[in-house]
């Protein structure tokens, strides 16, 4: 028998398993697939682990090679930390330094700790050109309407 007719025959053969076990095969299939999801979640959660370790550990001086990872980690920390300030002093209020505690804007002293209340400038009203936007907008209507004609 040629391979050919061999290859025929194996194909047959596969074909004609019964559907107990392609049963068998897609379900063995899907436990495989479902641990290599959860090992793929672990490994994630270790290089996270990983990561912040190296972080807390070499923030100031980290190796060359990802030292622009960790710029960007500590340079979206301060985001959020300036951040959360702003929204406190929108909310007029203040985080004590030392304890965390939010106290009110006009206080001096932290009223849970005692300490004296750093407080950060207040936050810079961004001019809304709104006007402008508008403007704009009916500009580009204007447009179309001389281009239609
Ligand atoms: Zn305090």
């Amino acid at each position: 028998m040629s391979d050919i007719f061999k290859k025929i025959g194996d194909t047959i053969t596969e074909t004609g398993k019964t559907v107990g076990e392609k049963t068998k095969q897609v379900s063995s299939v899907a436990k495989f697939n479902a641990k290599i999801i959860s090992s793929e979640h672990s490994i994630s959660d270790n290089y996270t682990i990983l990561g912040k370790y190296y972080y807390d550990t070499y923030k100031d001086n980290p190796a060359e090679e990802v030292a622009e990872t960790v710029n960007s980690i500590t340079a979206s920390l301060e985001t959020i930390a300036d951040m959360k300030s702003q929204i406190l002093a929108i909310k007029g209020m203040v985080k004590c330094q030392e304890c965390g505690a939010e106290c009110p804007f006009e206080d001096t002293y932290c009223g849970k700790c005692g300490a004296k209340l750093e407080k950060p400038e207040p936050p810079v009203e961004e001019e809304a050109p709104e006007e402008e936007a508008v403007e704009v907008i009916e500009e580009i209507q204007d447009d179309t309407v001389s281009t239609e004609e």
